[in-house]
């Protein structure tokens, strides 16, 4: 790389890779380079390959040179020094799992956890001894008060998927870090673009790929990034060990969206904020949650480690309606889709029962949260959409 090159910002970076293409030919594509079988020269190059190596090509599933082009770029995004690649972002939580704890190890999660996160904590608590414990999201420092000899794992996620408290994750790291718990944060809200995690202290940030770095709702992927050599090593022996790998086709769809990415970030933050800024003068809303907004739990966090907020966030509904009526409210919407996943350009709507989602924390609200993802159609439609949907439900 030139000087002038690695003084570049890192999206200007993500833009124009550094790329050994063939020589005469220019393109701005990395080629997509499916292997099972990779071709070793010789005998003595199979036995001195070693599976730790990022640097050495041994099997499809492990790496081809798109994949690899996949993770330098995630890696950089993150402020981490490695990327691994999963096939969902469910499986990349499930890897740090595999690659980190064992039988008879404790794990924290905090109580507002992505729900497929508590269904895998629970899995393993129920059938392969491990103890999982669930943790107030907004307590901070004094989770070192919960650490026991045996805390493997503290998970974090800012904001929570849902309900979308900003924990003080600074605090939390420092507190595990001295007990020698390993962090892994999802950090699947921010995209790596408004929170760098591995900066304030976390072992491991997690994506699910399958959102903003997709932008298309039709790929899944999830990764792993760290600046720690020994544990990036540990999930690549687990993702071995399960025989997981992702498509380099797939790959070659995310690296196509990768550098969009920060401005549709940008354009989906830009309408949310101007949605909930809206909502929160609606008669109809009792609180909006939105980080950026003072009623939500951890502005004061956000404000601080946050760049920007993307496209989701949640709002509580005066109590006075029924939650039936709240789904018809939901099911009124026109742009507004019904659907798991984000980060594409379809902006989404989903009611949720908290409280049957918690153990550990008190939900103090009694209307129905709808959480709402927005999309990059125009705000002045989707504002409208929402009025009209009121008004013919709620009255
Ligand atoms: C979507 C999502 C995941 C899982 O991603 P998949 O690719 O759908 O498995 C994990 N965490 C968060 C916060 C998510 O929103």
């Amino acid at each position: 790389m030139t000087d002038s090159a690695s003084s570049r910002a890192r999206q200007t970076r993500i833009v124009h890779p550094d790329l050994d293409l063939a020589p005469g030919f220019e393109s701005f594509s990395t080629p997509v380079m499916r292997a099972s079988t990779v071709v070793f020269p010789d005998l003595a190059a199979v036995r001195s390959a070693d599976w730790r190596s990022d640097a050495q090509w041994r099997y499809g599933l492990h790496a081809t040179p798109t994949s690899s082009a996949l993770t330098q770029r995630l890696a950089q995004i993150e402020g981490g020094k490695h990327a691994l690649l999963q096939p969902s972002g469910l499986s990349a939580i499930s890897n740090v799992y595999f690659a980190v704890v064992k039988s008879g190890d404790d794990v924290l999660i905090p109580d507002n956890v992505y729900s497929p996160n508590r269904e895998h904590g629970n899995w393993l608590a129920h059938d392969f001894g491990v103890s999982v414990r669930y943790y107030d999201p907004m307590m901070g420092k004094d989770i070192a008060d919960l650490i026991r000899p045996n805390t493997r794992l503290i998970w974090i996620e800012a904001p929570g998927s849902v309900t979308m408290e900003v924990p003080d994750v600074g605090a939390i790291a420092a507190a595990a870090r001295s007990h020698n718990v390993v962090t892994a944060i999802d950090n699947t809200y921010s995209a790596g673009l408004a929170f760098r995690p591995l900066e304030h202290g976390v072992d491991i940030s997690v994506q699910a790929l399958t959102k903003y770095q997709s932008g298309g709702s039709d790929v899944l992927m999830g990764a792993t990034m760290t600046n720690d050599d020994a544990l990036h090593s540990e999930l690549k022996r687990a993702r071995m060990r399960m025989g997981i790998g992702v498509s380099v086709d797939d790959c070659s769809l995310i690296l196509r969206s990768l550098p969009s990415m920060k401005a549709r970030f940008e354009a989906h933050d830009r309408s949310a904020l101007a949605l909930a800024h809206w909502l929160k003068a609606r008669p109809e809303i009792s609180v909006v949650l939105h980080p950026a907004l003072p009623d939500c739990p951890g502005h004061a966090e956000f404000m601080r480690d946050f760049s920007g907020a993307g496209g989701l966030f949640s709002v509580i509904f005066d109590e006075r309606y029924s939650p039936a009526q709240i789904d018809a409210f939901v099911e009124a919407l026109e742009l507004f889709a019904i659907g798991w996943s984000w980060g594409g350009a379809h902006s989404l709507a989903m009611p949720y029962d908290v409280a049957s989602m918690r153990s550990a924390s008190q939900w103090p609200h009694r209307g129905t949260l709808v959480r709402f993802y927005v999309g990059l159609e125009e705000e002045t439609d989707l504002r409208a959409d929402i009025e009209r949907a009121m008004t013919v439900t709620l009255g």
